[in-house]
């Protein structure tokens, strides 16, 4: 493995400052090497120095009166990563943390997860460091129309179509959209997650979470297990979250915390329908804090803290990269966890999925686990283009089996004796496709 040291301190040396970029293509440089040795074509053409390079990187001004009538600049961001299998795909995050180099990791992240979907998508991810949280719907409208007003030269139905991811919902999206359509004058399907009487999917706000329960299910089938009866720790309270318990408990599962930034609920008893629905109004409407529910539901609340020591036999990590750390982890094996299944991207630490990985519990990482968002984006864009709407069961069916499709992916490249290592059987079965394409295209 001392090819795969040398490149990391090229990369490090390269993209200074950016640790999070620098840990995605670890964790996939150490899952292809070996594959990369015993195929040397891809080593010829200098493949993985390629794709560790975004093919366009656009960073602009974005400044936008507040209420009160001040200036406000924020800094916005597309990075276009790879277009060999198709056009850019990937969300736009408004967070204050957002940078250059969490915005690298996540476009990397979606070049690899984009192939495993097999929809003809490449990879992308945008932003702003803006925090929508506390501003007024003009503030957050002014600001989105002044974002627009430089990312729609650069972005198109054929050329790069962005999408949600934290910060950006239904009602940034439609703002997005709106700028977009007064710019060019053309209604094309440039967004996805669009509202549903405008070009959107059905099954689209729930697609993230529902497939990522899908591959738990598939996880848990190849130990003859089932979600049902089982009890599920969710983190986050946005979309991925959200969705992710109500197929919980649509599947039997019991769902027992939510969190938010600021810190999680604890309901033993598990959130029922009823309470789910509070969650989405709280977020949705209200966009409240978590610890609002703890009292309408007479649970436990705890500040500053996330959901890993509560005994569960499934973790469902569904806010932000890193939040489990080696000793989450720990705690989560000791409690009897037998599975985590990520609705968030690179939601644990390297040191935690080594501790989940020797523990022998099933680990589905987020490349592979929440595809079922961008995949039921990709069946968005076919519904633009061909201008027509399916059902919600048809969506729905398609994206289940594009999640089985993924899951028999991550065996296929990743099974090694009696255990599948969905780590690299997802890295390595989304760099295959990739490759070979880069391949085919030349040097470009
Ligand atoms: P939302 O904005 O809807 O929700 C994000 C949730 O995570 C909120 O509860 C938020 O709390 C919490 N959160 C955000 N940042 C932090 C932080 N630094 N520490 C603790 N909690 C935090 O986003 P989504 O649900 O869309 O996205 C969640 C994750 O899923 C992200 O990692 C995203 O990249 C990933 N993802 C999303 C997809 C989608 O389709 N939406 C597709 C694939 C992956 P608060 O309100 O306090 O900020």
């Amino acid at each position: 493995m001392a090819s795969a040291k040398k490149f990391m301190e090229r990369i490090i040396a390269k993209n200074p400052g950016e640790p999070e970029f620098h840990q995605a293509v670890k964790e996939v440089i150490t899952s292809i090497m070996p594959f990369i040795e015993k195929n040397p074509k891809y080593e010829k053409a200098k493949i993985i120095e390629r794709m560790t390079e975004p093919e366009r990187v656009i960073m602009f001004r974005v400044p936008w009166l507040d209420d009160k009538g001040e200036v406000r600049v924020n800094r916005g961001f597309r990075i276009e990563m790879n277009s060999a299998l198709g056009p850019y795909k990937g969300g736009l995050r408004f967070h204050p943390t957002v940078n250059l180099g969490i915005l690298k990791f996540l476009a990397f992240e979606q070049v690899f997860k984009n192939s495993l979907t097999t929809l003809p998508m490449g990879g992308g991810k945008g932003g702003s460091d803006f925090d929508p949280k506390g501003k007024s719907d003009n503030e957050v409208m002014r600001f989105c129309q002044s974002f627009m007003s430089e990312l729609f030269r650069h972005i198109g139905p054929d050329t790069d179509i962005p999408a949600g991811d934290i910060g950006v919902g239904d009602r940034e999206i439609g703002f997005l959209f709106g700028q977009y359509k007064r710019l060019r004058n053309e209604f094309t399907g440039v967004l996805t997650g669009k509202g549903l009487n405008w070009g959107g999917s059905l099954i689209r706000p729930e697609a993230t979470g529902y497939g990522c329960v899908y591959f738990m299910q598939e996880m848990l089938k190849t130990r003859g297990e089932s979600l049902k009866g089982r009890v599920c720790a969710i983190s986050g309270s946005g979309n991925v979250a959200q969705y992710t318990a109500e197929k919980v408990i649509q599947q039997g599962g019991k769902v027992v915390t939510f969190s938010d930034s600021n810190g999680f609920i604890y309901d033993e008893d598990g959130i029922d329908g009823k309470e789910l629905a509070c969650v989405l109004e709280l977020k949705n409407v209200k966009r409240g804090r978590i610890k609002e529910c703890a009292k309408m539901f007479d649970c436990k609340y705890y500040e500053n803290k996330r959901p890993w020591n509560v005994k569960c036999d499934i973790a469902f990590p569904g806010a932000t990269q890193n939040e489990i750390t080696e000793d989450d982890a720990k705690a989560l094996v000791k409690n009897g966890c037998i599975a985590v299944g990520e609705g968030a991207n690179i939601p644990t630490t390297p040191e935690g999925i080594k501790v989940s990985q020797d523990a022998n519990i099933l680990y589905g990482p987020g490349k592979a686990a929440n595809a079922g968002g961008v995949a039921t984006s990709g069946l968005e864009m076919s519904q633009n283009s061909l201008r027509l709407s399916w059902s919600r069961e048809e969506v729905d069916k398609k994206l289940r089996d594009i999640m089985i499709a993924i899951h028999e992916q991550c065996v296929k490249y990743g099974k090694k004796g009696n255990y599948i290592n969905y780590v690299n059987g997802a890295n390595i079965g989304g760099f295959v496709k990739v490759a070979d394409a880069m391949l085919d295209q030349g040097l470009v």
